[in-house]
């Protein structure tokens, strides 16, 4: 006999824990199957584990600099194998917290690999291949997504690395090539860099964080560089062969310059592929696209009663998009199965914020100058400098502007463009600006507290209307 639930959550990363604690206090019997960590990528090899790494990075960066602030810190080194240890605690601490959620919120936890057999039934294999039968009147995918290899050279875990491998490291790399420079890409080659690595980055596209406006790939290229990497974009890695000491890398350069050059590891961030396949799909023909499921903005696949959620659908593959539609998404379940009190609204990509955190940080929301110009928007932009700060001054952080892009004709923030310390933090700020469809005017109207550097917000608004203060 199967069990019965309204609801099952396939895969518990941000998307999918999310959307078991928001059924649960919608009243939905909610079941979750998770084959490895609960919590999935984010907690357990993304989102978190890099971001105890950075700061042990941040943090070295910091005591090497130390007489800058009047400082002494003598005998600065690293413990590599302590620094990971750290980064999984930090893990391990978050992925019982969800298993605390799960607890808390009543939520059965099936563990085990599961397989769609039909709308509503689902099979689970544990890893002693014993096998359980669950049904529910929904389905949610949110099994996530993986490292792509590349074409020609698989990541072996020894000198090819996929970020699972690189967040992990047996050795520090001597000399590091990262094969993309997407925020995975630049975030391990910014903390290995820190940590004394001497790091290549090569992107095929013309620019570094090809994603972010031009201007801040341009700025983020130049401070990398300062602090010793170096950068190759409109380059390509045509070919990688493993040793046992290290990589050779047939990189082709901008100049169509084609070169074989040895580092010890390759980190290969080219993107990732969504897991879609094993689980059922094509036998209901669900539909996909690049093997991504397509959705409409309230996360219903084509077929009736299975949704889709997170890293499994369509971009931007962020943790924050994964969890949100997982609410949108388990609310839309809520109201066609008659609840009046929920209100689920579409989801708008337009105004899903995006960071990496590198050194230093950049962050956006909306569209860069260049696509609102594309998209037919006369604009207006305003840029402010870190240096015209005085708590950047303060904190000895210098590096870095805001940049803020305006419709000229009604004043409606398009996009907003950071780069510099604790910019991660600051987008939020634009972001419920934009959400809240505030014009020019509301962010000129704001007070903005003295001294943060959140007022280089304010100040870059003002630079786009001609009314800037400090520079
Ligand atoms: C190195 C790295 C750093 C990142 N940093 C950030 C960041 O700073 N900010 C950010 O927003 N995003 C970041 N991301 C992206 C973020 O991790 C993903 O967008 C997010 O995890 C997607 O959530 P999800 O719920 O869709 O899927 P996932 O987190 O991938 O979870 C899917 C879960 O489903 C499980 N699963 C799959 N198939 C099955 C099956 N058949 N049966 C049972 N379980 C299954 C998997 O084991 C997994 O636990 C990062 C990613 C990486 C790799």
């Amino acid at each position: 006999m199967a069990d019965n639930y309204d609801l099952i959550v396939l895969g518990s990363g941000p998307g999918g824990y999310v959307a078991a604690i928001r059924a649960s206090q919608l009243g939905l019997k909610t079941a979750i199957v998770e084959r490895e960590s609960l919590g999935g990528i984010c907690l357990n090899w993304g989102c978190i584990p890099t971001k105890a790494l950075l700061r042990s990075g941040e943090v070295l960066h910091n005591m090497k600099h130390a007489e800058k602030y009047g400082l002494k810190a003598e005998g600065v080194g690293m413990d590599l194998d302590k620094v990971v240890a750290r980064s999984r605690a930090v893990a391990k601490q978050l992925n019982q917290g969800v298993t605390g959620l799960m607890k808390k919120n009543k939520i059965d936890v099936h563990m085990g690999t599961g397989h769609i057999d039909g709308v509503g039934k689902l099979t689970i294999t544990d890893d002693k291949g014993k096998k359980s039968q669950l049904a529910a009147k929904h389905i949610i995918v949110a099994t996530g997504a993986r490292a792509r290899d590349l074409p020609f050279a698989k990541a072996d875990g020894e000198r090819i690395w996929t970020y699972r491998h690189a967040m992990v490291p047996k050795e520090m790399p001597k000399d590091l090539l990262v094969i993309g420079s997407g925020a995975i890409g630049i975030e391990f080659a910014s903390f290995y860099n820190d940590m004394g690595a001497n790091v290549t980055v090569v992107e095929m596209l013309d620019r570094i964080v090809p994603v972010e406006d031009d201007d801040i790939s341009a700025e983020l290229a130049k401070s990398l560089k300062k602090q010793g990497m170096e950068i190759m974009a409109g380059a390509g890695v045509e070919d990688l062969k493993a040793g046992k000491s290290g990589v050779t890398a047939k990189i082709k350069d901008a100049k169509g310059k084609v070169e074989e050059r040895k580092f010890s590891h390759c980190i290969v961030a080219i993107g990732i592929l969504p897991n879609t396949e094993n689980i059922g799909l094509d036998k209901l023909k669900v539909k996909t696209t690049k093997g991504h499921i397509d959705t409409d903005a309230m996360c219903r696949t084509n077929v009736k009663g299975i949704w889709a959620i997170g890293d499994v659908t369509a971009p931007p593959w962020l943790a924050h998009k994964a969890s949100h539609e997982g609410i949108i998404c388990v609310e839309a379940i809520a109201q066609e199965m008659g609840n009046k009190d929920v209100h689920p609204h579409a989801m708008d990509v337009k105004n899903i914020p995006g960071c990496t955190y590198c050194h230093p940080q950049v962050a956006s929301v909306g569209m860069t100058e260049k696509a609102a110009k594309e998209a037919g928007h006369k604009v207006k932009v305003g840029k402010f400098p870190f240096i015209g700060n005085g708590k950047a001054i303060a904190l000895g952080e210098t590096e870095g502007f805001i940049k803020t892009v305006f419709d000229a004709e009604t004043g409606e923030l398009l996009g907003a463009h950071m780069i510099g310390a604790e910019v991660t933090e600051l987008i939020q700020g634009y972001t419920v600006g934009k959400q809240a469809e505030l014009v020019e005017e509301d962010f000129m109207n704001t007070v903005f507290p003295h001294p943060t550097l959140s007022e280089m917000m304010h100040e870059s608004v003002l630079a786009a209307y001609g009314r800037v203060l400090h520079i």
